[in-house]
């Protein structure tokens, strides 16, 4: 075991505080990452605030993890000291049924081991990515390509993911007219991966505050949802909409966008139940569904093809100490548009 500075919340809705926490000794198979940058998910404050309920407290958040190898166990054979990796959403699943098989450890039927917020195999509670250090199995690791600086990186680990699974999953490319539902850090990433896919993109963001940045990061159109007018005009328009929104929404209203055969794929994931009129659905044969982050192969794909496409995200750089006010301003959709913590400055 060894001790290490990390920023907790010592109690739901607690502002978030150093601390110390302890991670365990470095295994035959683990490898130990001295961290570089943690980005902030919205899932952070989700969770730090318990609205998901049944969060484990103190809790260390992060799932957005960037960083360098510094040790490796003794039976590691794909990592070396010095190797720059990432970390995302969980680290460790239970590796033999048909999902965990298929890459999908995302949807593991034991339940995947979350990188916070979670118990490990010994019922440890697991602590995030807002500290200087994590071991980890070197299967949960990826490796970040040379042409992606760690910073812009580390929220590929889970904005960029999250929008890539889907993406690829209902075949967004050329052809296809893709709404990407908030422009946040999941939806600012969403519009980068779609245009790079080749998709004709759309953002349908509460106002038209950002569409500078999002024609210039690959928007084709964009428009603001507080118009009722939008929805008069799109009527019948999209292949795909993905939502990030992370709060309830009005998913009749943005059905009714689906041409015939369209599909609407939640990501967001919203505190309260959403109520839905079914004959939004069933009169254009649309598909409502969701979609949670990805493999870990195909968050190796993923990060690979944003290197090729020199695809990093858009951030804001913070000091450990700013990030319970980075949070205010994550909830008041004021970030551009994902922050990130130094972890030197932990
Ligand atoms: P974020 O940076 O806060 O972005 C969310 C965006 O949604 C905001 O920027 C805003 O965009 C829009 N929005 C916020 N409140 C709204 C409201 N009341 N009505 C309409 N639009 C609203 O958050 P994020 O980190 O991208 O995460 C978004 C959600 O996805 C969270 O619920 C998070 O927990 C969830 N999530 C899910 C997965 C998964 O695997 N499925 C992974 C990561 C995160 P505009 O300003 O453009 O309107
Ligand atoms: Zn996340």
């Amino acid at each position: 075991m060894t001790t290490v500075a990390a920023y907790a919340a010592p109690a739901a809705k607690a502002p978030l505080e150093r601390t110390t926490i302890e991670r365990r000794a470095v295994g035959a198979h683990d490898i130990l990452i001295e961290i570089k940058y943690a980005g902030i998910c919205h899932s952070d404050i989700h969770q730090a605030t318990d609205g998901w309920g049944a969060g484990i407290f103190p809790m260390v958040p992060g799932h957005e993890i960037a960083g360098v190898v510094a040790e490796v166990g003794p039976a590691v054979t794909r990592y070396a000291v010095g190797d720059r990796v990432g970390v995302g959403c969980f680290v460790d699943s239970c590796r033999v049924c048909e999902y965990c098989e298929q890459g999908l450890e995302q949807y593991c039927v034991q339940g995947m081991t979350p990188t916070y917020n979670g118990r490990d195999k010994n019922g440890e509670p697991t602590h995030g990515g807002y500290s200087t250090h994590l071991v980890v199995d070197e299967n949960y690791a990826v490796r970040i390509p040379d042409g992606l600086a760690l910073d812009v990186a580390a929220p590929l680990l889970c904005a960029g993911i999250t929008l890539y699974s889907p993406l690829r999953h209902w075949n967004a490319g050329p052809g296809k007219k893709v709404a990407i539902v908030g422009m946040g850090g999941l939806g600012h990433m969403g519009v980068k991966i779609a245009h790079a896919l080749g998709a004709e993109v759309t953002v349908l963001s509460q106002s038209l505050r950002k569409r500078e940045d999002g024609l210039k990061l690959g928007a084709d159109h964009y428009y603001a949802t507080s118009d009722p007018k939008t929805f008069e005009d799109l009527a019948g328009t999209f292949d795909l909409i993905v939502s990030t929104v992370s709060a309830p929404l009005d998913f009749d209203a943005y059905l009714s966008l689906l041409r015939i055969d369209g599909a609407l794929v939640n990501v967001g994931m919203p505190e309260e139940p959403v109520s839905l009129g079914l004959g939004s659905v069933v009169t254009g044969r649309r598909t409502l569904a969701g979609s949670m982050i990805g493999g870990i192969a195909e968050t190796q794909e993923m990060l690979d093809f944003c290197a090729e496409h020199g695809l990093g995200a858009e951030i804001e750089l913070i000091r450990a100490e700013q990030v319970n006010e980075a949070y205010e301003r994550v909830l008041a959709s004021d970030v551009r548009y994902r922050f990130v913590i130094d972890t030197a400055t932990i």
